[in-house]
């Protein structure tokens, strides 16, 4: 698969780029009560320690407004206020956010967000036009008739546009809708038309089957065609699935690598070990884990190995005894009992020790030329690894 990442501006969601050659990033929103201090912060926590990098909240009336102070002072990562119809919200957590995210088709006039432009302006801190499927304005309801991706297009540009008049670029834009085609050919038009970083998202998308395979064909389709900056994952579900399911995708596409990845095969008539137990296991156990590994669980030695070879780490099982195995070669043999408690320790070990070698590879980079040290939440193979990747060459016929 051929990924050339289209070329967009960036921008800085408080520590965390968007767009350009950033690494794409992953968001969620909380799903709390934002007036409830103490139930948000606990969620973000949460979300924080599952490497979500941006984090989202409903700012819905002035008592979430007045929370977000206390909110952003608790978490590490970018705060973005989720604002509809009151611009007032709007100009009151652009004093304390990262960034503002409205909706132009029910924000209103446009002198109200000609203020909210004005107030995170003098905060330096940009806004995402976030366009709505189930929220365009009037005039291009009847102009379409119903919602569709022209119209939604119609709708970014139109936004886009009026902040550009006033000298206003620092912005993001989303074009969501629960509709995967509408969706993506909504992105995909715009991305044709204007060079702002993309959020993308498929809006309302499910239960954590469905929302994912939507999310995952949706998203996953602008993704291998170079389109998108960051992602959030809309789930019916706790949102750390959200963030869990976004790194998924992007680890499939090679976009991003971080943490285990759990390679786990179909089984079949010869499996020996219970391989869809261990998966899940293993995928509970070492979510912790940033340093991007692949994992390897096989049912049986008969392919065991062979199977295997792309693994960092895996074991195979076998009648009894098992094996453990390492880039393609035996390490040692191991009673079945003991198989999952040996992987996880040799995953624990090989982890510390990538993790060892990569600082030591940023710190021999940095001298001199004054490079930051990576996010917590990114590790330096992340960071360079989401960069374009080139078109392999096919060999010319002959
Ligand atoms: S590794 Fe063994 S059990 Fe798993 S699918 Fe292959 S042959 Fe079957």
């Amino acid at each position: 698969m051929y990924i050339t990442r289209r070329k967009t501006r960036q921008i800085k969601v408080g520590k965390v780029k968007i767009g350009g050659d950033a690494p794409i990033s992953v968001q969620s929103m909380t799903t709390t009560d934002t007036r409830d201090v103490m139930a948000t912060v606990e969620q973000i926590r949460q979300l924080e320690a599952a490497g979500c990098e941006v984090i989202r909240v409903a700012v819905p009336d002035m008592e979430s407004a007045a929370a977000l102070p206390k909110i952003k002072s608790q978490m590490a990562v970018p705060l973005i206020s989720d604002i509809h119809f009151d611009h007032r919200l709007a100009l009151k957590a652009a004093e304390v956010v990262d960034c503002v995210r409205i909706n132009p088709g029910n924000i209103g006039a446009w002198w109200k967000t000609a203020e909210v432009i004005k107030a995170v302006n003098e905060r330096g801190i940009p806004l995402r036009i976030g366009v709505n499927g189930g929220s365009l304005e009037r005039p291009l309801l009847d102009k379409y008739g119903y919602p569709t991706a022209e119209a939604l297009t119609e709708s970014a540009l139109n936004a886009v546009h009026a902040l550009e008049d006033v000298g206003f670029t620092n912005m993001k834009v989303s074009l969501k809708a629960s509709d995967v085609h509408m969706a993506v050919d909504a992105y995909w038009l715009f991305s044709q038309q204007s060079d702002y970083p993309l959020h993308l998202g498929i809006t309302e998308a499910g239960t954590v089957l469905t929302g994912s395979v939507k999310s995952a064909i949706g998203i996953g389709w602008l993704l291998s065609h170079g389109i998108g900056d960051t992602l959030r994952v809309s789930l019916a579900a706790d949102p750390v699935e959200e963030v869990k399911v976004g790194f998924e995708i992007l680890k499939s596409l090679e976009l991003r690598h971080r943490g285990i990845n759990v390679i786990a095969c179909p089984t079949c008539g010869r499996v020996e070990i219970d391989v869809v137990r261990m998966a899940n296991e293993l995928e509970k156990r070492l979510g912790h884990i940033r340093t991007p590994l692949n994992v390897s669980v096989l049912g049986c030695v008969v392919n065991g190995i062979g199977e295997g070879k792309e693994a960092d780490i895996g074991i195979a099982g076998g009648e009894g005894v098992g094996i453990l195995f390492k880039k393609g070669k035996l390490l040692r043999k191991v009673p079945t009992e003991e198989l999952m408690e040996t992987l996880i320790q040799e995953v624990e070990l090989l982890a510390k020790e990538k993790a060892a070698e990569e600082a030591d590879d940023v710190a021999a980079g940095s001298h001199g030329n004054g490079s930051s040290t990576p996010s917590p939440h990114r590790s330096a193979n992340e960071s360079s690894s989401s960069l374009t990747r080139d078109l392999p060459v096919l060999p010319q016929k002959k």
